[in-house]
């Protein structure tokens, strides 16, 4: 059986768990999660960044920290993960969904604009793939309406935007470090505060809305509660398996850019016939092979395709059902202007195995049985 997915292992996990074990310290912000997050800083160079529970975990961080009020409106795509939008509704915000762009599956920043109202106090463009959204465009749009960018970039660490590390072009940067990502820690994320200033709000939010981060640099004598916040802090254990990851990000990157790149050049031939469509990546983007992804002719030529896939043992799965198509979607948000794009392409797409360590020989398994499907 060839699997969509399996957790990435570089083979030093159990020795930093195990040192994490000796130290007697398992709680949040021990020695691994600083080493993790310092490794976070100088690799992609922000200035604060802070391991989560999850991604989840960092969006809500970051929705408490652009202060979001209830009627607040945040422009988002629909074709996103369910946490993107949750973690605003959670403050009581609608979420505006604004159509992709067929090429790379990103927002279409060309209709950011005019789906902005003297209510908007955020956007939130997601790299899909990671594969980045055209950022320099959406910044000016912030910029000129003074909008908050927050960037989920789940799937985007180790990619770049003209040479920009994602996640740290926008005011926040959100990652995930779930099994299903490049890196992982089982369940885990970061927020990446992309402004010094914002750094003791993140602290206070982060440690139960109380200023113990100052009182442990011994800025106040004793802490107290001081605003509203949770507990966004993981354990030490996920630390160390994470940083044994981040220690082989280098290694774990090159390896799924060329099970990518080998992707590529077998269905090549499909593309040219105009039988499927292929990733594309802009020139300006430097993307981490987070995804493999397909686009077949609709969507029964795809749920066939999956079919013949799993006949020969080989696991190939579709993406999000757009959010505005939702139950909770139709409740917290609207869809601003025509949905030309998001819900056609999404019925198109279909992700193939790709993992860290995935064999050449299930590649040409994989590719094969797609060339046959195709007869071709
Ligand atoms: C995976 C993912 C998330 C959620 O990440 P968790 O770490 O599982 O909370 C959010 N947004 C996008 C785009 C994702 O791919």
């Amino acid at each position: 059986m060839i699997p969509f997915n399996r957790a990435p292992v570089t083979g030093e996990e159990q020795y930093y768990m195990t040192q994490a074990i000796e130290n007697r310290k398992l709680s949040g912000d021990g020695p691994f999660t600083k080493k993790c997050q310092e490794w976070l800083e100088s690799s992609f160079e922000c200035p604060k960044t802070y391991l989560t529970p999850s991604c989840t975990h960092a969006l809500e961080m970051a929705a408490l920290l652009v202060d979001i009020k209830p009627g607040d409106e945040v422009i988002m795509p629909s074709y996103t993960f369910v946490s993107t939008a949750n973690a605003f509704a959670l403050r009581g915000a609608v979420v505006v969904f604004v159509d992709i762009r067929p090429d790379t599956m990103n927002i279409d920043e060309n209709l950011i604009e005019d789906a902005v109202t003297s209510k908007t106090k955020a956007i939130i463009p997601v790299h899909y793939a990671g594969v980045a959204c055209e950022m320099d465009t959406i910044l000016s749009i912030a910029k000129k309406h003074e909008l908050m960018v927050i960037e989920d970039a789940a799937q985007g660490v180790m990619s770049t935007y003209k040479g920009k590390a994602l996640g740290t072009i926008g005011d926040y940067g959100c990652y995930s470090f779930h099994d299903t990502k490049n890196y992982t820690s089982g369940e885990g994320g970061a927020l990446l505060v992309n402004d010094e200033r914002n750094k003791e709000q993140a602290e206070i939010i982060r440690e139960k809305g109380t200023n113990r981060s100052r009182f442990l640099r011994g800025q106040v004598d004793k802490y107290s509660w001081v605003n509203i916040g949770s507990s966004y802090l993981p354990g030490e254990l996920n630390a160390a398996y994470l940083y044994a990851q981040l220690h082989h990000a280098n290694v774990i990157n090159e390896d799924r850019l060329a099970s990518w790149n080998m992707y590529y050049e077998a269905l090549e031939p499909l593309a040219e016939k105009g039988l499927i469509e292929l990733p594309m990546v802009p020139e300006e983007c430097c993307h981490n092979a987070h995804m493999f992804y397909i686009k077949t002719k609709d969507i029964e030529e795809r749920t066939a395709l999956v079919e013949w896939l799993k006949q020969d043992n080989i696991v190939s799965v579709f993406h999000y059902v757009p959010l505005h198509s939702s139950e909770a979607g139709k409740r917290f948000g609207r869809f601003h202007g025509e949905d030309r794009f998001t819900t056609k392409e999404s019925e198109r797409l279909l992700r193939l195995p790709m993992f860290y360590e995935l064999q050449k020989q299930d590649i040409e398994a994989v590719t094969n049985r797609v060339r046959s499907f195709y007869k071709c």
